[in-house]
């Protein structure tokens, strides 16, 4: 699939296990700079000690890093493959930086996809997330465990991990910052014509099937 969209929402909305739907049936890449920041903390680039405590606060790490970071990850696609960002862009500056990047390598977007949630569900949602560590599956402790306790179902392994700022404090400051940031950016896309709404408190098999028909569109 060579079309490009942004997957909008709270966090918890369900952008990166949607991302993730979209990548196993067509091949698309997720670029999640929340995932490329994770990356840089473990690795202790300089990008991730200067984000570490940022994120562990729940606050927005500056636009100049995580741009970079989405211009790189965009020029390592394959020819026609389409890109889905997961948690990019956040602010009003980094949409206006996007619109550049793609312009720079002759791509557009094809749809805005706001995943809409009710924010007192998605604490518990959050707080009870992790995942495998080996391959990235996604559980919860009420909603999805493993099928065998202790194995993961996609690749067998045994570690599995939690985000550190998973807790219910980082949780309310990145509503806060989504909310005052982020939501706010909306209106550019509208003006487009180019934004879609799915109701992201249906079940994952619901959400993947909206998300599906407007990406066919
Ligand atoms: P996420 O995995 O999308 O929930 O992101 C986790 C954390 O990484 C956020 O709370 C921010 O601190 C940081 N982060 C991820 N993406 C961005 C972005 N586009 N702009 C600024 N900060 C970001």
């Amino acid at each position: 699939m060579d079309v490009d969209v942004i997957l909008l929402g709270p966090p918890g909305a369900g952008k990166g296990t949607q991302a993730q739907r979209l990548v196993d049936a067509h091949g698309m890449r997720q670029l999640s700079t929340g995932d490329m920041l994770r990356a840089a903390v473990k690795a202790g680039t300089p990008v991730g000690v200067a984000a570490k405590a940022v994120m562990d606060r729940g606050e927005l790490v500056s636009d100049e890093i995580v741009s970079a970071l989405i211009g790189e990850e965009l020029d390592a696609l394959a020819p026609g493959q389409g890109a889905i960002f997961d948690g990019y862009p956040r602010t009003a500056a980094q949409a206006e930086t996007l619109d550049r990047i793609l312009a720079d390598r002759q791509r557009t977007l094809a749809h805005v996809i706001e995943l809409e949630v009710n924010e007192d569900a998605l604490v518990e949602r959050i707080c009870g997330r992790y995942t495998c560590a080996t391959c990235g599956k996604g559980y919860h402790d009420k909603y999805e465990q493993p099928k065998v306790p202790g194995t993961c179902d996609k690749c067998g392994g045994h570690e599995f991990k939690r985000r550190p700022d998973d807790n219910e404090d980082t949780v309310r400051t990145r509503m806060t910052e989504y909310r005052a940031k982020t939501a706010p950016i909306l209106p550019i896309y509208e003006a487009r014509g180019i934004v879609a709404r799915v109701d992201g408190m249906a079940d994952i098999e619901h959400v993947t099937a909206a998300i599906e028909r407007i990406i066919a569109s």
